[in-house]
């Protein structure tokens, strides 16, 4: 097993630059997810780590050994694709087994090793079986069974629960972070998903345009976004466009004071000294707080609007606030929480470390 550096690499198709310039280091053991939107360049970086593209300019080291123009074939490297890949005409034995048979392993090891992997992927007894007769989910788990079978130096996931539904999708979540864990094998993983991707990470790369926005783990990514990108693919927030009338720097232990639309006032944390135009202060509609208009608050984070919308989804409730801005404000609370109607005047407040001032 192995950490996989991907140093300086960039990929160019003809005119299209895939990926513009990827710096990224994944420790021996780690489980990461590159996340992002469609075409940022998620399934091309795991295409370069397999070896089946080259990149254009940079290295890629698996371990300490540079694999940058090593073939497919030698960088033992396992992959897990969307569509499982399973042979067809072969039983689940000869899947599993394939690697293995190829390198010349004696039948006795095959099978004792596939045996060994059916109890991973907890399907016993199903050797003898062709892949038609098994479901998404079967499927899937000997997909990642004859991936890991002769153990790869890293495992590399392709949306691979993208074909199953919801339900199934989070089982196989849990049970796919187990396999990993129980085998220790670096893994990286490909998801637009970022639910998935928080649920299974050590740690998520986000990427945008063929670059890597911002690594860190789902509690850094969703707490401590790096820009208004990051803020709003993961997860859901309220960003309210800001003018910033005193960055804060010298003065008031980096805290910003910043007008709303709508004129509201408002102060945010402002760590990094962000000035200028084109800023935003992102709150999570959990941290926002919905009270009626009359009642009055201590606080300066606040702003009024009106109600034009609430929808009960069980556990919580969603009320959607006109506050003058473009997007209507989003509070996410607990329905005994909230006690407001649609139509209702309502002001909206957070308490000041919730909110966060950014950037594109
Ligand atoms: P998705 O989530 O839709 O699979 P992705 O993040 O995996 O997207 P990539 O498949 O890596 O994105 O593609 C990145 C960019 O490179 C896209 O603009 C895509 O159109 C382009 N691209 C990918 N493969 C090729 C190719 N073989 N020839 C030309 N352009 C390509």
């Amino acid at each position: 097993m192995s950490g996989v550096t991907l140093k300086g690499v960039r990929k160019n198709y003809g005119s299209v630059t895939a990926l513009e310039e990827l710096d990224l280091d994944i420790e021996e053991g780690e489980f990461i997810t590159l996340l992002g939107p469609s075409g940022c360049g998620k399934t091309t970086t795991l295409r370069l780590i397999a070896g089946f593209i080259e990149p254009t300019r940079g290295q890629i080291f698996l371990g300490d050994d540079d694999v940058t123009a090593l073939p497919p074939q030698h960088r033992e490297i396992g992959m897990v694709f969307q569509d499982y890949a399973l042979f067809p005409h072969l039983t689940i034995r000869d899947n599993i087994g394939f690697a293995l048979k190829e390198r010349r392993v004696p039948n006795e090891q095959i099978n004792a090793r596939v045996t060994e992997m059916l109890d991973l992927v907890r399907l016993p007894g199903i050797e003898d079986r062709y892949p038609a007769e098994l479901s998404g989910g079967q499927a899937q788990r000997i997909a990642v069974a004859r991936a890991v079978a002769h153990p790869p130096r890293v495992l590399l996931m392709d949306e691979p629960l993208g074909a199953l539904d919801l339900k199934l999708r989070e089982t196989m979540q849990i049970e796919l972070r187990r396999i990993q864990q129980e085998l220790q094998i670096t893994t990286v993983f490909v998801t637009h998903d970022q639910t998935e991707a928080m649920n299974m990470s050590d740690r998520i790369a986000v990427m945008n345009h063929g670059r890597l926005v911002q690594t860190g783990s789902a509690e850094d990514i969703y707490n401590r976004p790096s820009s208004r990108f990051v803020a709003d693919f993961v997860g859901r927030i309220n960003l309210f466009d800001a003018s910033i009338s005193d960055a804060g720097a010298d003065a008031d232990a980096n805290m910003a004071t910043v007008t709303l639309a709508g004129d509201a006032v408002v102060r945010v944390p402002n760590p990094s000294g962000i000035s200028g135009d084109g800023a935003c202060v992102a709150v999570r509609p959990e941290h926002l707080r919905i009270s009626n208009a009359q009642l009055e608050y201590d606080t300066v984070n606040k702003i009024s609007g009106r109600v034009i919308q609430k929808v009960f989804s069980g556990n919580f409730i969603s009320v959607f606030v006109d506050t003058g801005g473009e997007k209507p404000a989003l509070i996410e609370d607990r329905p005994e929480n909230v006690a407001v109607e649609v139509g209702q005047e309502v002001t909206l407040w957070w308490h000041i470390d919730r909110g966060i001032l950014l950037t594109d």
